[in-house]
């Protein structure tokens, strides 16, 4: 049995805190690794490093720094396959659907790269007689990341680059149900040329993340994850002073309107819904079909799941695995609820034959009609493969609906007609908004992030949010002294 460590001062390095979770490969339910839980003084040693690494990496030219991530860069993307083969040991996606969560990733760095325009300040000459004023933005210095097992790739990769290129240290809690990729990305970051102790990995669970909350180094964290543990973060990281943007859970709409087309609609579903296994903070888990379409869509949709191959990630599959035994266990459990509160099962995941090992975390897709606010299947975040279908009679109901839930992550309207989308775009309470696209998951150089229980924390991540989060503005005036500038005068300095 292997043990997986932590990555600190630019290498491999086990700590010294004997608590141990468990790996699995959820396609064959098999124990594949231990992974250390790092206490308070592992990650005392790590922000320590981290300390010591920022002090120089500050400094480092915005060349020395963009030359590194434009390495870093080639690596990552010449090591892709790896990468997506480590997500899907561990994580249990289909291998195709590993290999895009790298490409997103990678377009941060490929952002990261062009750190020097998005750090450029301002400049006004004579803002008084003689006197300029200009703008910088300087690293915070070490900051924390902590992410969640859905993205073990892409999450890491939506903060790491910006942070580091902006000057920082990083420290990265990755989810100790898939520990494995980030490790390989830190390596990656170092051979690309990354001093020593300017990235570092430390594993772990709520334990560590506490004692990344209370350090009083750490200045920053970046956090992704369900929404009560991004509560948590951000209530502890800023009561300890730090600058906290906590992304949480999601329960995503895609409204149907009845001029769209129904085949676009229901593959848009279809792919939304199931691809990961749900298992996406994007993922549409309510389709909400403004009548008279729902019956129709309904039917389209159970079609192409019947089509759908669920298996292990590795075969070719469309659907691999949920992530754990007990996260299959929950999602099994929503849908007796689902079942009980009298939602009709149109397709039930629990039927599902599988193209994998028996032993393996399984459960295929479900489609639920006639669900309602009320019942849990609507309310809670279920995190899997399950699609809930609300009927409702107009463009009206279905922005009400959409806007009373708690969430605003991600949302979507399938329609030909521009006015209504407009409308739509404009009175939703949600961050991320497609038109006709049902994931609308933002490029790299805007940025992402949710509303209401989806996000804590006023900055999104990547893109011109991301820079601002991890540096801090300055503004300088400057006056080069010279005879002319003599004479006491204790009044407030205004321009003259
Ligand atoms: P999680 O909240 O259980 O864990 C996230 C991270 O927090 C992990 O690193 C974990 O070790 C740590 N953690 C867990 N419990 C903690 C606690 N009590 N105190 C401090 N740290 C703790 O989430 P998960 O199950 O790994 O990921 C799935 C969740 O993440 C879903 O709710 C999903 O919607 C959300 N998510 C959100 C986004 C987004 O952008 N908004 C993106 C991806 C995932």
């Amino acid at each position: 049995m292997s043990l997986i460590g932590h990555f600190i001062d630019g290498k491999r390095t086990c700590g010294t805190s004997t608590r141990r979770g468990e790996v699995f490969d959820p396609a064959t339910g098999r124990r594949t690794a231990e992974v250390e839980l790092a206490g308070a003084a592992d990650v005392a040693a790590a922000v320590e490093v981290a300390e010591r690494a920022a002090r120089t990496w500050r400094d480092a030219s915005l060349a020395k720094r963009t030359a590194v991530l434009f390495a870093v860069r080639e690596l990552v993307n010449a090591r892709r396959n790896e990468l997506a083969e480590l997500i899907t040991a561990e994580h249990g996606k289909v291998l195709a659907d590993a290999a895009g969560e790298v490409q997103r990733g990678l377009e941060v760095i490929e952002y990261a790269c062009g750190i020097p325009s998005a750090l450029r300040g301002g400049f006004s000459e004579n803002v008084s007689t003689d006197v300029d004023s200009y703008s910088l933005r300087q690293p915070l210095g070490v900051v924390a990341v902590v992410s969640p097992f859905n993205f073990p790739v892409m999450v890491p990769l939506w903060f790491v680059p910006v942070a580091v290129a902006a000057g920082n240290a990083v420290v990265l809690k990755p989810s100790e149900k898939d520990p494995s990729a980030a490790l390989l990305l830190a390596e990656l970051f170092a051979e690309a040329g990354l001093p020593d102790g300017v990235f570092n990995v430390v594993n772990g669970d709520a334990e560590t993340v506490d004692a990344l909350l209370d350090h009083p180094v750490v200045r920053a964290v970046s956090f992704v994850g369900s929404t009560p543990v991004a509560r948590h973060v951000y209530q502890r990281g800023t009561a300890n002073g730090k600058r906290v943007q906590a992304l949480g859970g999601a329960k995503n709409h895609m409204v149907v309107l009845p001029d769209a087309d129904l085949d676009l609609a229901a593959d848009a579903a279809v792919n939304a819904g199931f691809g990961s296994a749900g298992e996406r903070c994007m993922a549409i888990s309510a389709l909400v079909a403004v009548e008279p379409v729902a019956d129709e869509l309904v039917a389209r949709i159970a079609g192409r799941i019947t089509g759908l191959r669920t298996g292990d990630g590795r075969r070719g599959c469309d659907m691999g695995p949920l992530v754990t035994a007990a996260h299959a266990a929950r999602v099994r459990a929503y849908l007796e609820a689902g079942v009980a509160a009298g939602a009709v099962p149109v397709v039930d995941g629990r039927d599902v034959t599988v193209d994998g090992d028996p032993n393996g975390f399984w459960l295929g897709p479900t489609l639920f009609d006639r669900v309602t606010p009320e019942m849990s299947i609507y309310t809670d975040e279920i995190f899997g493969p399950v699609l809930s279908v609300l009927r409702v009679d107009s463009y009206d109901e279905a922005v009400a609906l959409v806007n009373a839930n708690p969430y605003g992550n991600g949302t979507a309207i399938f329609t030909n007609d521009g006015g209504a989308a407009r409308r739509y775009q404009h009175e939703v309470e949600v961050g991320m908004v497609g038109v006709n696209v049902p994931i609308p998951v933002p490029m790299a150089y805007y940025s992402f992030g949710g509303w209401k229980s989806s996000l804590f924390g006023d900055l999104h991540a990547h893109g011109a949010d991301g820079v601002a989060f991890f540096t801090r503005g300055k503004v300088v005036t400057s006056r080069w002294l010279d005879p002319r500038h003599g004479g006491v005068n204790l009044g407030f300095p205004t321009q003259t």
